[in-house]
C-alpha cells in the first residue's frame, strides 16, 4: 500500500514507498544547502547540488545494502523473504515468517549493522585515499567522508537494543537463548524498545530547546515511529501465538441464511436482517455464492425502491468479494478483516459456500486462548 515496485534483486521485490520521496527531497536540500554549503565555503552552487545529489543516492543505496543482507541472510536460513521497501524512515524486510529459533533471530539481525560498518570502513577508505592524493575539502573526499560518518552512525543507530531495531532483536535472540521463551524475550525486548524510544524522544525535546530545530523533531519523529512499532509487534505476536495453528475450517459461522436472488431488498431487510439479526446476507442458488448484501450495499438503495430492487441487483457480485478457503490460516484471515475494514469473510471451497467466518468470532477465540493460556502458565 503506497508503495511500488523499482526492481527485483535475488527474487526479493525492491519497494518505494511514496514517504520515501519526502526524506529523498529533505536529506539533499539540507546536504546542499546546509552541511556542504556551510562546511565548504569555497564551492560552488552546482558542486553543493550535485554532491548532495549523489550523497543522498549513495546513502540510501547503503540502507539498500543493509536490508539486504538481512533478506539474504533470512533467505540462506529458509526463511521467506518477499520485499524490501524504502520508506521515511530508511527500509524495512518484509519477512514471511518469524525466525524460528534464537540462533536463527541473531544471524539475521546481526548482518545489517555489520554491513554498514562495513560500508562506513569502505568510504572511510576511499576518504584516506582521496587525503593522500590532496583531493581534500573537494566534492569526492567530501561525498566519501560523509558517508563513511553516516553508514557507522546507521550501524550504531541499529545496535541500539530496543525491539525491533536490529540491536533488540540481538537482545531477544540472547534473551530468549537464555529464557527458552520468545514470548517472554519478546516482552523484554520490546520494553527496552520504548525505554529507548522515550530516550529519543527526550533528546529531541531537549535539542529543540536548545536551537536545533530539525535534528531535534527528527529525533522526536523516530522516537515515537520507534515506540509504535515495539508496542504493535509485541501484540502481533501475542496475537499470533494465541491464533497458532488454527485454520479457517475450525471457525465457520454457518448461521448465516441466504436469500434467493429474485428476493426483494424490502423481503431480505425483513425477513434476513431485522429478522435474524444478519449484518450481511449472502445470495445463493443452492450452494453457489453469487454475491452478498451487506449494510453499505443496503445504504446505497433509497428505501423507497426495496420493494421493486432485487436483491442480485443490489448485492456485491461474488467477483468483488474477499474470499478465504477452509485450509487458510486464521491469522491470514484476521489481517485481511482488518486491512480492508470488513466484518466477515465468505469461506468457500471452490465455488461452495461454506459459511463465514467472523471478526467477532475470530476475537472470543483470541480471548478464550490468552485466558487458557494465562491459567495454563501461572499453574
Ligand atoms: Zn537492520
Amino acid at each position: 500500500m503506497g508503495a511500488f515496485r523499482i526492481g527485483r534483486i535475488a527474487g526479493i521485490d525492491i519497494r518505494i514507498h511514496w514517504s520515501w520521496f519526502a526524506i529523498f527531497l529533505l536529506l539533499t536540500w539540507w546536504l546542499a544547502h546546509g552541511f556542504f554549503h556551510e562546511v565548504y565555503d569555497d564551492w560552488t552552487l552546482t558542486q553543493e547540488w550535485a554532491a548532495a545529489v549523489i550523497t543522498t543516492i549513495l546513502f540510501f543505496s547503503s540502507i539498500l545494502l543493509h536490508e539486504l543482507s538481512h533478506s539474504l541472510m533470512a533467505k540462506r536460513l529458509g526463511l521467506p523473504v518477499t520485499s524490501i521497501t524504502l520508506f521515511i524512515f530508511g527500509g524495512v524486510s518484509a519477512l514471511g515468517a518469524e525466525p524460528s529459533s534464537a540462533r536463527q533471530e541473531f544471524q539475521v539481525a546481526i548482518v545489517g549493522p555489520l554491513t554498514s560498518f562495513l560500508l562506513g570502513g569502505l568510504f572511510g577508505l576511499l576518504a584516506l585515499i582521496a587525503w593522500r592524493y590532496d583531493y581534500s575539502g573537494r566534492p569526492p573526499a567530501a561525498i566519501a567522508e560523509y558517508l563513511a560518518i553516516i553508514n557507522v552512525a546507521v550501524g550504531v543507530f541499529n545496535m541500539l537494543p530496543g525491539f525491533p531495531l536490529d540491536g533488540g532483536r540481538v537482545l531477544r535472540s540472547a534473551l530468549w537463548a537464555r529464557s527458552q521463551s520468545m514470548l517472554r524475550a519478546t516482552r523484554w525486548a520490546a520494553t527496552a524498545g520504548t525505554v529507548i524510544s522515550f530516550g529519543l524522544i527526550a533528546a529531541g525535546v531537549v535539542s529543540v530547546l536548545a536551537g536545533s530545530f530539525i535534528g531535534g523533531v527528527w529525533f522526536i519523529v523516530i522516537g515515537w515511529f520507534l515506540r509504535n512499532a515495539a508496542e504493535t509487534s509485541y501484540q502481533q505476536l501475542l496475537l499470533r501465538q494465541a491464533l497458532e495453528g488454527a485454520k479457517v475450517g475450525a471457525m465457520v459461522n454457518r448461521n448465516f441464511h441466504g436469500a434467493p436472488p429474485d428476493l426483494s431488498l424490502e423481503r431480505l431487510v425483513h425477513d434476513h436482517i431485522l429478522g435474524q439479526s444478519q449484518r450481511c446476507v449472502p445470495i445463493v442458488v443452492t450452494d453457489d455464492l453469487l454475491g452478498l448484501v451487506t449494510m453499505s450495499d443496503l445504504k446505497r438503495v433509497p428505501p423507497g425502491e426495496w420493494s421493486s430492487t432485487s436483491a442480485f441487483s443490489a448485492m456485491t457480485p461474488r467477483e468483488k468479494l474477499y474470499t478465504v478457503s477452509a485450509q487458510d490460516d486464521l491469522t491470514q484471515a484476521l489481517e485481511m478483516m482488518a486491512t480492508h475494514d470488513i466484518h466477515q469473510l465468505p469461506v468457500m471451497e471452490g465455488r461452495t459456500f461454506l459459511g463465514f467466518v467472523t471478526r467477532a468470532d475470530v476475537l472470543r477465540l483470541i480471548q478464550i486462548r490468552t485466558e487458557v493460556g494465562a491459567v495454563g502458565r501461572t499453574s
